[in-house]
């Protein structure tokens, strides 16, 4: 079954291209025929586009167990995320910058596995991951470990730019977020009831499973993780991509996911894609998502699209679910998934936010 989605926005570009490019030509006078076979198979040619793609975390996300409410929050976040994000394409921002501003949406909204809504670790605490990368440049920026950054995809950006490094973690991590007027909160800034919660109920299921208690209790991918992200092409045909996480529920202090590891939550290379993932972290990173994707499609020759069904399909045979979002340097873009749901988003070729949950 496909399970990714790509929408005809390279095509219709393309389309559109030609046609700008026909009138231009009449209206400069150097007009010359165009054969029939011409106007069916335009040349390749460089395309200005912009393209954004988010998500919220992929999961065991069942319609009869969303309320009408919750699900409008959701939409509205993921809708909210795509609008700051596409703002600053259309006003021919990059796609560093987009991607960071739809992410921040997601961190500041307590329904997302990411800043705000982190989730909690065994010991009760909150630790979050994140990263950004710059096709352009290869430059990236990643954090690990944090407890009292707002916003840890900001502080992934600042140690890009700022700190001569790639990957930063815990207590240094903070101390170069303080040194530069990155925003630190409260522990007590990340706790939410519904986290809190899924924690005690993964606490007494594995406390069942020992044999230490009496009742079976029904664990779903929400309860134990979910991610945000967000992928972007620019005018000028810049890639980045960005992730973000509060990581996995009951994970134990220290651990790391697959978010803030370039080349398996996060990549991004103008010559090929960018690629934001979420899911079975220990998985992720052993299958090198992000760059598998990329390197498919750069020494196989596979699309976008097939690149990240194959790479998925790798994840899913060493028995790890989630999904990822992803843009070609064309502005193509893909969706894929292996469980039930994951919060996604794009904006179509009209310029029309699109937000989507389920299969
Ligand atoms: N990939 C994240 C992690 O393992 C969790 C998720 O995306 O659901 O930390």
């Amino acid at each position: 079954m496909k399970l990714s989605r790509t929408p005809n926005c390279f095509f219709a570009i393309v389309l559109f291209s030609a046609a700008s490019l026909a009138t231009a030509q009449e209206q400069s006078g150097s007009a010359k025929p165009v054969s029939k076979r011409e106007v069916d198979h335009p040349p390749p040619m460089r395309i200005p586009n912009i393209g954004l793609v988010i998500h919220g975390g992929a999961g065991t996300i069942e319609r009869s167990k969303m309320t009408p409410e919750r699900e409008r929050e959701y939409r509205a976040g993921l809708e909210r995320a795509l609008a700051a994000g596409y703002e600053i394409l259309k006003k021919g921002g990059s796609s560093l910058d987009a991607t960071e501003a739809a992410v921040r949406v997601l961190e500041d909204d307590p329904h997302f596995n990411a800043g705000r809504g982190s989730v909690f670790t065994s010991a009760g605490t909150n630790e979050m991951d994140a990263a950004i990368m710059d096709g352009h440049t290869l430059n990236a920026g990643a954090v690990a470990s944090l407890k009292h950054i707002k916003n840890p995809i900001s502080l992934a950006r600042l140690v890009m730019d700022k700190s001569g490094h790639v990957m930063m973690d815990g207590e240094g991590a903070e101390a170069f977020a303080r040194e530069n007027g990155i925003e630190l909160v409260d522990q007590k800034y990340f706790f939410t009831q519904e986290r809190w919660e899924a924690l005690q109920k993964i606490k007494a299921a594995e406390k069942h499973r020992t044999g230490a208690a009496g009742k079976k209790i029904r664990i779903t991918d929400q309860d134990r993780h979910g991610t945000v992200g967000a992928v972007a092409l620019d005018k000028n045909g810049n890639l980045a991509a960005a992730t973000s996480t509060g990581g996995t529920t009951n994970k134990r202090p220290g651990r790391v996911g697959d978010s803030p590891v370039i080349g398996a939550g996060t990549y991004a290379s103008n010559a090929t894609c960018a690629v934001s993932a979420t899911g079975d972290g220990e998985y992720f990173i052993r299958a090198t998502v992000g760059h598998d994707v990329s390197a498919l499609m750069e020494y196989r020759g596979m699309s976008l699209e097939e690149a990240a069904q194959t790479v998925l399909d790798k994840v899913a045979k060493l028995g790890g679910a989630g999904g990822l979002i992803a843009i070609d340097h064309r502005g193509n873009i893909t969706l894929p998934f292996n469980t039930s749901g994951m919060y996604r988003g794009y904006v179509d070729p009209n310029g029309k936010l699109v937000v989507e949950i389920y299969r």
